[in-house]
């Protein structure tokens, strides 16, 4: 089983791919009533390749804007240190269904 592509290599892959489309699109270029490829507007072919410029295109920005976080390490944290102690809480509580009941 591979691994996946790091950033920097899907953008590398990504940037072939897109000069490879931008070159195929050359013989697609619209010449008339029809496509240069001689097939009538809109060329699928064209629509195709336009698809893929654009799933690469977005993928590159994506990539280019992935930021390595920081590593977040926990912190031991003394829970309740804020609030009022257990046994405060507690005789409050019990004082509340004392008087509701
Ligand atoms: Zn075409």
């Amino acid at each position: 089983m591979g691994r996946g592509l790091s950033a920097q290599e899907f953008i590398a892959y990504a940037r072939e791919q897109m000069a490879g489309i931008e070159s195929l699109l050359e013989r697609h270029r619209r010449t008339g009533p029809s496509c240069g490829c001689g097939r009538p507007l809109p060329c699928p072919v064209e629509e195709t390749l336009r698809n893929r410029q654009e799933h690469f295109s977005t993928g590159i920005a994506l990539a280019e804007r992935t930021v390595q976080l920081p590593v977040v390490v926990p912190v031991p944290v003394n829970v309740g240190s804020h609030s009022r102690p257990r046994t405060a809480r507690f005789r409050w509580c019990a004082w509340l269904i004392r008087r509701a009941t």
